[in-house]
């Protein structure tokens, strides 16, 4: 599904990421993990697509072709679903219109009909349930004065709501708390299917708590030092990662 093969990446001439290999096949959960500063979110900004970071060697294919070729909005399209691609804020348009425009623009990308407002509806209700969302945030406008558990909420529900092939979430250290923690859980485990992957990008081992990774890869200093299964979360909360990082000074 996605394959990233020796990625270098830059960010104002400063070399980040240092040669990554990943291979994300349907089906699987990743969590990428690792020290502030190590370039985890660099990496999912590489992903979406986002300006300021420069490729400077490698590729990346999604679903066999070049992704990097793509802009953000296209990559969308596709079936990327990327967590910070969408407006922080949008004053004067209510969420439930952004998400129907959204929502029927991915099908028409894919050749499907635009929903009636009747099955909009439906699948929104249904997808409501998912993330304990409430009316009340549907009708407000995009973002605007959300608090940042319930911007969360609100980005897993338009995750839910895009239905994507691959979901690439950027935990980033803003400390959430247990409920919002639970809401991502929910959002990715849902998503969950023999065609779906996500990745899950965490400093903290909490979330996995939650989300039970196939793969746990260990990204240090700009490069995967090391993947394991799941048991690889629970050996960082028991010894933290000062380990990685003499394991790799040598
Ligand atoms: P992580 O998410 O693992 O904490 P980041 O990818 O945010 O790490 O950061 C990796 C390194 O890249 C850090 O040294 C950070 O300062 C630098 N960096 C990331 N984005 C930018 C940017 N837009 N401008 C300048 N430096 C950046
Ligand atoms: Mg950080
Ligand atoms: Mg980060």
């Amino acid at each position: 599904m996605l394959s990233i093969k020796n990625l270098y990446a830059s960010v104002e001439g400063m070399e980040i990421l240092k040669g990554i290999n990943l291979e994300i096949k349907p089906g699987e959960v990743h969590a990428i993990m690792g020290p502030n500063g190590s370039g985890k979110s660099t990496l999912a900004s590489v992903l979406a697509g986002k300006e300021d970071y420069e490729i400077t060697a490698g590729e990346i294919t999604f679903l066999g072709e070049d992704l990097l070729d793509k802009s953000p909005e296209l990559r969308a399209k596709e079936g990327l679903f990327l967590s910070f691609q969408y407006p922080v804020e949008i004053p004067g348009v209510p969420m439930v219109n952004f998400l129907k425009t959204s929502v029927n623009e991915h099908r028409k990308h894919k050749g499907l009909k635009e929903l009636t407002a009747g099955e909009f509806l439906k699948l929104m209700r249904e997808k409501m349930d998912l993330v304990d969302m409430h009316t009340k945030l549907t009708n407000r406008m995009v973002n605007e004065g959300f608090s940042g558990g319930e911007k969360k909420k609100n980005e897993i529900f338009q995750m839910a709501m895009l239905e994507p092939k691959l979901a690439i979430l950027d935990e980033t250290d803003s400390g959430l708390d247990i409920d919002a923690l639970r809401v991502v859980a929910n959002g990715v485990n849902a998503l969950k299917s023999p065609e779906t992957a996500a990745i899950v990008v965490t400093h903290y081992q909490r979330l996995l708590d939650y989300i039970v990774p196939d793969y746990v890869h260990i990204l240090y200093k700009g490069k995967i030092v090391k993947t394991a299964g799941k048991e690889l979360a629970l050996e960082l909360e028991e010894k933290g990662y000062d380990w990685i990082k003499s394991d790799n000074e040598k």
